[in-house]
């Protein structure tokens, strides 16, 4: 498994994709933003690929920092692999794009670049526990909700392909749970964890970003934190039940937390562009207003 690193906002180790080598050509494990895409041709260049070699496009969820570019890819006559609830935004991009507008508002281009329809014939949706053979590798689906309704991760004989459902980790900072609108669920995460956890894996590939050995360890250590932000952030939010009550607590406790488990200070400011604490409260507070309704 290659990392390619797309320098997301010209800054490095902030999002990851993979590729992965078979007899049948390269698949790519994501795509990161078209925004990135002169980085990811850059990679590939660079293990000696263009993107016309790209057959099998694996996503582990539509955001578009995972799959934004996939319709570039599509274009060039790729089959994109997705979740059966992710499907039909990618045929019809319009909730998907108006969905993260009211997010990023003005900033959608400069983020994420241009996002296109993909035709459906190029588009296979894949159940749990779905194996798909390609050039004698197996690669198995596992559905892992939590962040997404339509996450799935991607188990490969060399570790598991995680998207955004282990976490974000930079360096040797702790693993902790990005949490956009519209469908954070803190259960659902902690069992697809388990899901994760079940296939006994050693090392897992994550988007936010790297490999990392421990994988077990870094599974178990998310599980915890999340109860912990579980903890925290519902109560946060049945004394101050608006984000911009909160937010400026909320930013303090992240901040608190990272140095409590890394003591780099400089970890903070990476994790607030991979994982940007007014996103988090947003979704997880619309989470609470779900459960508490
Ligand atoms: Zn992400």
């Amino acid at each position: 498994m290659k990392l390619i690193d797309l320098n997301f906002m010209d800054t490095p180790n902030s999002i990851a994709v993979y590729l992965y080598e078979t007899n049948d050509g390269p698949v790519l494990f994501e795509t990161g933003p078209y925004s990135c895409i002169k980085y990811l041709e850059k990679g590939l260049a660079d293990a000696g690929y263009t993107s016309n070699d790209i057959k099998h496009v694996f996503l582990t969820h539509i955001h578009l920092d995972h799959a934004g570019a996939a319709w570039h890819f599509a274009a060039k006559g790729a089959q994109i692999y997705v979740h059966p609830k992710g499907l039909a935004h990618l045929i019809d991009p319009t909730k998907l794009v108006a969905s993260a507008s009211k997010i990023y508002g003005g900033q959608m281009d400069l983020l994420w670049g241009k996002f296109e329809p993909i035709p459906e014939k190029q588009l296979t949706s894949i159940e749990h526990n779905q194996e798909v053979t390609i050039g004698g590798k197996i690669i198995k689906s596992l559905h892992t909700p939590g962040h997404a309704v339509h996450h799935t991760a991607w188990v490969t004989h060399e570790g598991i392909v995680c998207g955004d459902v282990a976490g974000v980790r930079i360096a040797n900072g702790p693993a902790m749970p990005p949490c956009p609108p519209p469908d954070i669920h803190l259960d659902n995460w902690i069992e697809s964890l388990d899901i994760l956890l079940d296939e006994n894996p050693e090392k897992i590939f994550i988007a936010h970003f790297g490999e990392f050995d421990n994988a077990k360890e870094h599974l178990e250590a998310l599980k915890q934190e999340i109860i912990i932000w579980d903890k925290f952030v519902s109560e946060l939010y049945k004394t101050k039940p608006l984000v911009k009550q909160a937010i400026s607590t909320f930013e303090e406790w992240i901040e608190t937390r990272i140095l409590s488990i890394s003591n780099e200070p400089e970890l903070v400011s990476l994790y607030a562009i991979a994982n940007p604490t007014w996103i988090s409260i947003n979704g997880l507070y619309r989470y609470y207003s779900k459960k508490f309704s």
